[in-house]
């Protein structure tokens, strides 16, 4: 259900509810809480997240923008198109957009089937300048997160004590994401952490003071240690806490 998952929230624990409660108080401002990220996908959004406090660090699969591969920099003409939700993208890339059967393997994930190289000319051509290419609004490899996001990432920080900062499932070792805990910690922040390796010996040693480590499945663990504030999941995937 979750991965790559940081919720940093500030002196009000939600009172009944991680997704819920949250939401339910998204109105206040400051935002008490705030999600961290490395997810690309749509997930949180769709889990009913205020937009604003959700910080994808490494970009979004569902946002298109202007890369410009004449400049050296390729940053293109700043163009950006947010929740293109199109499958295929575009007809070059339809082989992206197969469903496979179960117990078979997607052939643009098969090492012994070839690939035919797409033609710059059959990828969209960005709507502003006409210059550049579409891309996917994700971080590749050697470029660097948004230095916007990031700097509203340290003030919402240092705006106040963090009291607690949950890390689930993720085993927080990609930076900049894995020095938030570290960041956000004050002397009375909790820092626990939900994933398969959390009580390792290795893991436990780096325990302070009100920290706690749950090892185990992040989708099964955090119903049930949220259960006392969120109750029992409803059918249709709410809660009745
Ligand atoms: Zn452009």
């Amino acid at each position: 259900m979750f991965c790559d998952l940081y919720y940093l929230s500030t002196p009000v624990f939600p009172p009944y509810s991680i997704g819920q409660g949250m939401m339910d108080r998204a109105d206040r401002r400051p935002p008490f809480y705030i999600c961290l990220t490395l997810t690309t996908t749509d997930l949180h959004p769709r889990a009913g997240h205020p937009s604003e406090q959700i910080k994808l660090l490494h970009g979004s699969l569902f946002d298109v923008k202007c890369i410009d591969l004449n400049e050296e920099d390729g940053e293109g003409c700043g163009w950006i198109q947010h929740d293109n939700f199109d499958d295929p993208f575009c007809p070059a890339l339809a082989a992206a957009a197969e469903d496979v059967e179960p117990d078979k393997t997607l052939p643009l994930l098969d090492p012994d089937h070839e690939l035919a190289e797409i033609p710059v000319s059959e990828i969209p051509k960005c709507p502003q300048c006409s210059n550049g290419l579409q891309r996917p609004g994700v971080v590749w490899f050697d470029e660097s997160l948004d230095g916007n996001m990031l700097d509203a990432i340290d003030a919402w920080i240092k705006q106040d004590v963090v009291d607690i900062v949950l890390v689930i499932g993720t085993s927080a070792v990609v930076y900049p994401a894995a020095g938030y805990a570290g960041q956000a910690r004050s002397g009375s922040t909790s820092v626990v952490t939900i994933n398969l390796e959390a009580e390792l010996p290795q893991n436990l040693a780096k325990l302070k003071k009100n920290d706690f480590a749950f090892a185990g499945d992040a989708a099964v663990l955090l119903p049930k240690l949220l259960e006392p504030v969120i109750g029992q999941p409803r059918k249709d995937g709410t809660y009745c806490g």
